[in-house]
């Protein structure tokens, strides 16, 4: 092969590489949106690692410790595509709590309630069942006014979207641009 020849070969061949990476980026965010659809609908199960998740908090209201950083808003999202309910990852010193709420709030009672106020559990963030681009309620922010927390995430179970929150509207507007 001539160098010239060579050299736009060489060329083609880069562009075919940055285009099939693209494509990969692109497939992977379509692709959360389709498994989560596919486990709404009944026509695919979770995972094994997050059906164990869910056994461990089987009825609305239930919590149960993991492991530290075990625990990732992903998986609230897809926990919310199976049973159509709110879930939220608490995170402590030493351990994650998940917890299963209703379709329309996480409520927190005694000793989680507690442990948030007194700084004790941070809320790294829940999900929404019902928005394809999640929108932090009123509740959720008074919620963090009230344990005096800054920031929390809100994580759709329709598209795995996620959306930074803070006590004020105005707080996240460079957080979530800064992301993108
Ligand atoms: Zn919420």
């Amino acid at each position: 092969m001539c160098p010239p020849v060579r050299k736009a070969f060489e060329r083609r061949r880069f562009e075919i590489d940055e285009l099939e990476n693209a494509s990969i980026v692109l497939e992977s965010t379509a692709s959360t949106r389709v498994s989560l659809e596919a486990i709404r609908e009944g026509e695919a199960g979770l995972n094994a690692h997050r059906q164990a998740m869910l056994n461990r908090v089987p009825e609305v209201g239930d919590f149960a410790s993991f492991k530290r950083n075990v625990l990732e808003l992903k998986d609230l999202a897809y926990l919310t595509a199976k049973t159509g309910d709110e879930f939220a990852i608490l995170r402590g010193k030493d351990a994650d709590i998940l917890f299963h709420g209703s379709s329309t709030q996480c409520r927190f009672i005694d000793t989680l309630a507690d442990m948030m106020s007194s700084h004790k559990l941070e809320l790294v963030g829940h999900s929404h069942p019902g928005e394809d681009d999640p929108i932090p309620s009123q509740g959720d922010r008074d919620a963090l006014k009230e344990i005096g927390q800054a920031r929390s995430v809100v994580v759709s179970g329709r598209t795995g979207k996620m959306r930074a929150f803070g006590q004020s509207p105005f707080d996240e507007i460079s957080w979530n641009d800064e992301k993108r």
